[in-house]
């Protein structure tokens, strides 16, 4: 029997990196996404094959999909701070109002749920590295609480979906992701650096980068989520690559990669900004045997080639 799968959010970096691995497991992919930030490029390649079906719809509204579905991953969310700032309540509903429908739905239809959660629910955290059981450090009021009590929601109600109507549920913490089909204009440190680099632009360092962010390559994490999903962990799963580099350190190796005579400048660093952050990973280690096999330099030249032809 073809597993027959919704991705929201299908039309974003994550999703639809997901699409692609769901496609080649054999599943039946419904990609719903309302491309406030997805992009139909990300997708464009699977329209045509059969095994694939595009929704336009915002998951926060009421959510119909016709037929059986063995599982929802629900990765609907603007993501990155630049967007969440741009877009708070329409963060907040996704992950509050979206989350509760992609669950009504999976209970619907004896669906198992994965949400893609967050390493912004442990905020700016005061344990390092960060494990599961650190329930975090969470200003609800900043700029960046949007996104981060969004999410701390979202897990709340996957429990009680749990809980309560017996859901078959995973939580994946997904620290930062990078790779080909990120957003050129997303804001984040990853992108912004290399089109600074490539374009010749001074490359905008907030704070005194001495913050430190754990980058992941996006296969590695979709291996994870695959994993984790195909698992029968109900509790958070952190999933990221624990290999932690300040932002000036990050920011030089992009400069030494592209070969780029960019300076850095340094601007005043956002509100709630962690000042480091790095995932515990021996419980995805233990429990679904995986851990990243993408170094930074590696993942990085495949990314930059993506960079180079967009920018
Ligand atoms: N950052 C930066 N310059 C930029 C964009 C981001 O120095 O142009 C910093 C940001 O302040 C944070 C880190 O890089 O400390 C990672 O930011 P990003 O937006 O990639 O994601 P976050 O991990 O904060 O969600």
């Amino acid at each position: 029997m073809v597993k027959r799968t919704l991705i929201t959010g299908g039309a974003g970096f994550l999703g639809s990196h997901i699409c692609d691995r769901l496609i080649a497991e054999g599943h039946f992919v419904i990609c719903m996404d309302n491309l406030i930030t997805g992009n139909m490029d990300n997708i464009a390649h699977l329209f045509g094959n059969d095994n694939f079906k595009f929704i336009k719809h915002d998951v926060t509204e009421y959510i119909y999909v016709e037929g059986e579905l063995d599982f929802i991953l629900h990765f609907a969310s603007p993501a990155s701070p630049i967007d969440y700032l741009k877009l708070p309540i329409q963060t907040l509903k996704v992950g509050s109002l979206g989350t509760h429908k992609a669950l009504g739905l999976a209970k619907a239809k004896k669906a198992t749920f994965l949400l893609a959660s967050t390493s912004e629910c442990y905020g700016d955290p005061l344990a390092h590295p960060q494990s599961e059981d650190y329930w975090g450090n969470v200003n609800p009021v900043g700029p960046r609480g949007v996104y981060d009590e969004a999410k701390r929601f979202a897990e709340a109600i996957t429990m009680a979906y749990h809980r309560y109507h017996g859901v078959e549920t995973r939580i994946a913490r997904i620290f930062n992701t990078y790779g080909p089909k990120m957003r050129l204009d997303d804001g984040r440190a990853l992108p912004a650096f290399i089109c600074q680099a490539l374009r010749r632009e001074e490359l905008t360092v907030f704070g005194d980068g001495l913050q430190t962010r754990s980058f992941c390559y996006v296969s590695d994490l979709i291996e994870g989520i695959y994993r984790l999903l195909m698992s029968d962990e109900i509790l958070p799963v952190n999933l990221g690559n624990p290999s932690e580099i300040t932002i000036l350190d990050f920011a030089e190796k992009i400069l030494e990669l592209t070969g780029s005579k960019s300076k850095i400048t340094f601007k005043t660093l956002p509100e709630d900004d962690p000042k480091i952050r790095q995932p515990e990973i021996s419980k995805a280690k233990k429990l679904l045997n995986w851990e990243p096999k993408i170094s930074l330099d590696e993942g990085l030249k495949i990314t930059l080639e993506y960079f180079k032809e967009r920018v």
